[in-house]
């Protein structure tokens, strides 16, 4: 198949990216480069640079098969602050790359949805059918689109697939995390075990869990990369599947910090500090829909595969610095 991947320059755009290229897929990135690094889109790939709203009608009309859609804002903070450019860049743009779909033909797309449209789950783990209640204006510009997807499933028979993350960690293939702002407990926890930073802050320690700090299920973006060829094939016109894709087990903060120990041997300073406004307590997926239905198997599932590959690659990175490129 011939694949337009948006977003193909990001952490898990370019997994993904990579992994069509290596099953024989020709792919087509197009991204805007905000966030991204333009070394990282995979050899053999064709890159447009620009946003979706100015360049999709053409990079469609290239003779696309399907669509994977990561291109998308992503700071939960940074959405409640600006919550315009989560409803223009994420909600506005998705929508712009649909009706261009629907104009050039291309009738399926795979979307990185995100376990953050729940909110504050209700029960855990969290399936697929439980109430989307997003907390923030980044889940609920993702909610939206996930809506959407539904409607031009009803309405134009677009075969649609919506991928909920949970915490997405680990590198693949020389590609891992290195975002200009980082947010996310693992590249941080590793930032602290190289030296670039003094300690990791323990945001809430008072939280209803074992330890008292927050809990989370980590997936490793290779095995969520195989997600995505799966949920490729198992389009279907006319309808629209939502999969949670996370290993179903959860780790607390503390428990994240002591395996990030062991992985490095390095000491890893931390403080106790205050809850991060809208941090759920307990996030784990119910994944066995995604398991029978797609047939998906995580081949990494261990905390500490994830977090020896996110190491290895921070530490190659570091090292040599890509050219251009933000550090990490
Ligand atoms: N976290 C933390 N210190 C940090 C970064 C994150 O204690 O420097 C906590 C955060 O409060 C949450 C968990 O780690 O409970 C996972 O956060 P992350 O941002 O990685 O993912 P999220 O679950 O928010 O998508």
């Amino acid at each position: 198949m011939r694949i337009l991947v948006t977003g193909g320059a990001g952490y898990i755009g370019s997994v993904v990216a990579a992994r069509l290229v290596e099953a024989g897929h020709g792919v087509v990135v197009l991204d805007d480069l905000s966030t991204g690094h333009r070394d990282a889109v995979p050899e053999g790939c064709t890159f447009i640079e620009g946003g979706i709203r100015e360049h999709a009608a053409a990079a469609l009309a290239t003779g696309i098969d399907a669509v994977l859609h990561f291109a998308a804002k992503s700071l939960v903070a940074e959405s409640v602050a600006r919550p315009d450019l989560y409803w223009g860049g994420n909600t506005g743009a998705s929508l712009a790359l649909l009706e261009a779909m629907r104009a050039a033909g291309v009738g399926r797309i795979v979307f990185s949805s995100t376990a953050a449209v729940y909110g504050e789950p209700e029960s855990v783990p969290i399936r697929e059918d439980a109430p989307v209640r997003p907390t923030n204006p980044y889940g609920a510009s993702k909610a939206a689109i996930d809506a959407a997807l539904a409607e031009h499933a009803r309405m134009h028979g677009l075969g649609a697939v919506s991928l909920r993350y949970f915490n997405v960690a680990g590198a693949y293939g020389g590609r891992g995390e290195r975002h200009t702002t980082e947010t996310h407990l693992v590249p941080i926890v590793l930032q602290v075990a190289a030296g670039e930073r003094g300690h990791v802050a323990v945001h809430g320690t008072d939280y209803p869990t074992a330890d008292g700090t927050c809990v989370r299920d980590y997936i490793h973006v290779a095995d969520l990369a195989d997600a995505h060829l799966l949920a490729l094939e198992n389009c279907a016109p006319g309808a629209h599947q939502v999969f949670n894709l996370g290993n179903g087990a959860g780790f607390s903060v503390r428990e994240v910090i002591d395996a990030c120990r062991e992985v490095t041997g390095r000491p890893i300073p931390h403080t106790d500090a205050a809850r991060r406004p809208g941090d759920p307590a307990v996030l784990v997926a119910a994944s066995d829909f995604a398991r029978s239905r797609l047939g998906w198997a995580p081949a990494r599932p261990g905390l500490h595969e994830i977090i020896a590959d996110a190491w290895a690659f921070h530490t190659t990175s570091s090292a040599e610095p890509a050219a251009g490129a933000a550090p990490a």
